[in-house]
Formats: C-alpha cells, sequence, structure tokens
C-alpha cells in the first residue's frame, strides 16, 4: 500500500517508534529511523522487512539538526511523504519539586520537535498534493496524571498542533491526526514499573498490576504493534477524511 512512499520516524530506536517504522515498512515505505543508542539492530530488523532503511541521528531538542535530518531523508529518498513525530521522555515529579532542565527537555523532545519536523516537512508534502503527519501524543493529551507536569502540558501542546496543522490543510491531500496510548511496555514505562516496585517492595509482575489497575480497566498494555496498525489506518486510503482526531489506543483509561 505504501511503495514509493518514504516516512521518517522520529524516536525509532526503540519502543512505539520502532513498532510504527516496522508496520510502515511491511506496507512498502522506505524508512528514515532517528533515535539514541545502537541503530544497527533496529535498521536489521526494518530492512528484513523488505524495505529500504536510513538513519539519522538528529537529536530532537535541535532544531539545527531536525533541519539537517528532514534534508538528508530527502537526500536519500526524495522527500518525506509520512512524518510521524514519536520521540518523547518522561519525567516524575510534583511541581514544586519538578527539576526547570527536565521541564525544558521534555517541552522541545516532546513537543517543539514536532513543531519544527511538522514546519519543515510540510512544503514538500504540500507540493506533492499527498502526506501524513502522525503525532505520537498519549492520553495524557487528553487527561492529566499527578507528577506528569511536563508530560501533560506538552502532549495536551501536540494534540493542539495536531488540531491547527489538520485545520491548515483541511482542503489538500495532507492530513495530521494523533495517537493516544495508554500504558506501552516500552523502556520508558518500565522504569515507571521498577520506579513502583523499588518503592512498594513489589515484584516486576505485582508492580506492572499496579500500574493497569490505577489507569487501565483492560489491564492490558497496549502494543507498538497495534499502535502501527493504527498509524497504516491514517496512511491508507480510508484514511483520507479523518482529521485533526486524537485517537486513544488506551484499555477504556478515558472512557472513565
Ligand atoms: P522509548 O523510551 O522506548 O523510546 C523513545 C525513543 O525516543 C527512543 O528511540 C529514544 O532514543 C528517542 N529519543 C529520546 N530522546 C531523544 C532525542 N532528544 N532525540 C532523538 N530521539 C530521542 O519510549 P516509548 O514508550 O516508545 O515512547 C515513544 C513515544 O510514545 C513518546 O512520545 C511517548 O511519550 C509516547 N507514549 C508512550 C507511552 C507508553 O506507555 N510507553 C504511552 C503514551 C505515549
Amino acid at each position: 500500500m505504501l511503495k514509493g512512499k518514504t516516512a521518517l520516524v522520529t524516536g525509532s530506536t526503540s519502543g512505539i517508534g520502532l513498532g510504527i517504522a516496522k508496520a510502515l515498512a511491511a506496507q512498502g515505505a522506505n524508512i528514515v529511523l532517528n533515535g539514541f543508542g545502537d541503530a544497527d539492530g533496529p535498521k536489521a530488523e526494518v530492512a528484513a522487512l523488505g524495505a529500504r532503511v536510513a538513519y539519522h541521528g538528529a537529536d530532537m531538542s535541535k532544531p539545527a539538526e531536525i533541519e539537517a535530518m528532514i534534508a538528508y531523508a530527502a537526500e536519500q529518498f526524495g522527500r518525506v511523504d509520512i512524518l510521524v513525530n514519536n520521540a518523547g521522555i518522561q519525567h516524575v515529579a510534583r511541581v514544586e519539586n519538578f527539576p526547570p532542565e527536565r521541564w525544558d527537555a521534555i517541552i522541545a523532545i516532546n513537543l517543539s520537535s514536532a513543531f519544527h519536523a511538522t514546519r519543515l516537512a510540510l512544503p514538500a508534502m504540500q507540493a506533492a498534493g499527498w502526506g501524513r503527519i502522525i503525532n505520537v501524543a498519549s492520553v495524557h493529551g487528553l487527561v492529566a496524571s499527578a507528577e506528569k507536569s511536563a508530560y501533560v502540558a506538552a502532549k495536551h501542546g501536540v494534540v493542539g498542533l495536531t488540531k491547527v496543522t489538520a485545520l491548515e490543510n483541511a482542503t489538500t491531500g495532507v492530513t495530521c491526526n494523533a495517537i493516544c496510548p495508554g500504558w506501552v511496555l516500552t523502556p520508558l514505562v518500565q522504569k515507571q514499573v521498577d520506579a513502583k516496585a523499588a518503592a512498594l517492595g513489589l515484584s516486576n509482575d505485582d508492580a506492572k498490576k499496579l500500574l493497569l489497575g490505577e489507569k487501565e480497566p483492560s489491564m492490558q498494555f497496549t502494543t507498538p504493534e497495534e499502535l502501527g496498525a493504527l498509524a497504516v489506518f491514517f496512511c491508507s486510503p480510508a484514511g483520507n477524511n479523518v482529521r485533526g482526531v486524537a485517537w486513544n489506543m488506551d484499555g477504556g483509561w478515558v472512557a472513565q
């Protein structure tokens, strides 16, 4: 379905980003990966699906590096047709204890990076008359949890950016939508499981159950594969008139 299209997925050396990159690769898209840590493993996983794959190590908190990454993607494959703004970090503390430098980093990586990548990728999509921008927000783009001020502020911002981008391009072939996962068992969430286990003297399994039980009625983690399938739907012809939605995949979290 996506043969000949190129997808750039930020923060795709791990977790949800890698799951979405693999789902788009399985549909035939060329993939540009980004993120920290080992890139060879993720590149091999994507290439094994028959996709052409490239990697750029831009730090998403740095606008000049984001610009270089978009230029690199265009150099490699012609242009970016699908942009998935996924890179993100977390820090948990009450507002009065929240380190200002952690606030700045979360706003830069989880929110401003999506603005920069979007503004830089849009012109080529508009010229081509087709494009898909998918912002990985969170249930925390729709509701709040204590001790996540920067994350919740950033993710609500991402949902707002999604709606504005969708509206500005509503008469074109460029759509913009957000995905709002509940708990997904990636390294980002495993750290929160570990913190709970240590604080309460629980096993890893009991800490996971507690985490799910507090928020997610299904008592199941959403998987990167499920989120990848939603991203594929947004890119499909049936997704043509889906514009500006914030679609939660959260085991009922936000329904409560
Ligand atoms: P993860 O920690 O597994 O992956 C994060 C990715 O972002 C990694 O590839 C990492 O290298 C990259 N990254 C971090 N800082 C970066 C930077 N400055 N520049 C470039 N890349 C950077 O986390 P994940 O759980 O897969 O999270 C992916 C996205 O999904 C995030 O935006 C997160 O907020 C969101 N999300 C996660 C969950 C969850 O339960 N895991 C739920 C809702 C939303």
